[in-house]
């Protein structure tokens, strides 16, 4: 869809419905928070949904508390952000088709009735920066500060391998307009609650090395034992990305006694967003996620094991590729 189509889109509607995916992060929440803002300062009425709410991390965030759980009111307009399919967002609309999806998943569905799926932008909120203005809307500090928010996590402060100069300039523009990069950047990268780093200290105690791949879990005993409150992961996948020589880093988070979230980090140059999918699940080719039905030791075995081919198969093409170079 395009710009011009958006902004009528958006102009014409009263009452706006946001969500994004459930167990947000600061990307989820920066788009919800920059769209809702931008459109409440137009006088529209604006309900931002979360199924799982405002984590701890981002509710320092401007608009944070305006976030509810569930629409309370039908809307005209339903819009998805920073999601990649219907199931991610936790609930449905019973019936509805969500009216526009604005992402940057390579492996969004196109979902929406229609679409606008940029998988080139580092972050769906770096596509409201770019886009806001141009559908009409004016960026203050406090949208800019969302944004800035959701490009500073998702790209992992400017460290993962689709960080451009675009990237950088857009976070600048932001500054720019009064985002403040050193607050934003430690609220959502390195401050964090004693209860989430105690709960690392459960998954860091079981960490795995073969070879190139790397992997722990976390369990609800952990959880509970550590009194994390969320459902996520606590950004300890941040971590084990940080291990070097590691090709690929998984981390297994227990959900209920039959369903285990799975978080998969790679090195520049392989592809997991394909892994991801094939367990029902997306992302990007750095960092990609799936929920999966089973126990953990179920769970773990195929996705370990899964994983395992696709690196065995990843060094044999490359060995294949270098024989066939020097033959
Ligand atoms: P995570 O491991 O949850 O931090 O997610 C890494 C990337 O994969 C993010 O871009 C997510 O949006 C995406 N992702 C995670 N879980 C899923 C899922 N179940 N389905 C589709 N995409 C996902
Ligand atoms: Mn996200
Ligand atoms: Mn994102």
């Amino acid at each position: 869809m395009i710009d011009h189509q958006i902004r009528a889109l958006l102009q014409k509607t009263k009452k706006v419905g946001l969500t994004s995916h459930k167990r947000p992060d600061g990307d989820a929440i920066g788009s919800v928070l920059g769209l809702g803002l931008a459109l409440i300062d137009t006088g529209k009425e604006v309900q931002m949904v979360l199924r799982d709410g405002v984590s701890h991390t981002f509710k320092h965030l401007p608009g944070a508390d305006l976030i509810k759980r569930a629409f309370k009111e039908e809307c005209d307009l339903y819009i998805a952000l920073d999601c990649s399919d219907l199931d991610r967002i936790g609930f449905t609309l019973e019936g509805r088709n969500f009216d526009l999806v604005i992402d940057h998943h390579i492996t969004n569905e196109g979902f929406g009735i229609h679409n606008l799926v940029d998988a080139d932008a580092v972050a769906t909120c770096a596509i409201l920066a770019e886009r806001l203005p141009l559908w009409g809307f004016k960026i203050d500090t406090k949208i800019a500060s969302v944004l800035l928010s959701g490009i500073i996590s998702d790209s992992i402060g400017f460290r993962t391998s689709n960080t451009t100069s675009k990237s950088l300039r857009i976070a600048a523009d932001l500054m720019d307009l009064g985002a403040d990069i050193s607050t934003l950047y430690n609220k959502a990268l390195i401050s964090r609650s004693f209860e989430a780093a105690n709960y690392w200290g459960y998954g860091l105690e079981r960490l795995t090395r073969q070879n190139g791949l790397v992997w722990t879990m976390l369990t609800l005993e952990d959880r509970m034992k550590a009194q994390y409150p969320g459902s996520d992961d606590a950004d300890l996948t941040n971590i084990l990305s940080s291990i070097e020589e590691i090709d690929i880093a998984v981390l297994f988070i227990e959900q209920s006694q039959d369903k285990v979230k799975v978080s998969w980090r790679a090195r520049p140059g392989l592809n997991v967003a394909k892994l991801a999918a094939d367990f029902n699940g997306g992302g990007h080719p750095a960092a990609a996620g799936a929920e999966i039905q089973g126990n953990m030791e179920e769970v773990k075995q195929k996705v370990l094991s899964s994983t395992r081919q696709y690196l065995e198969r990843f060094e044999s093409d490359l060995q294949s590729i270098e024989e066939g170079r020097t033959e």
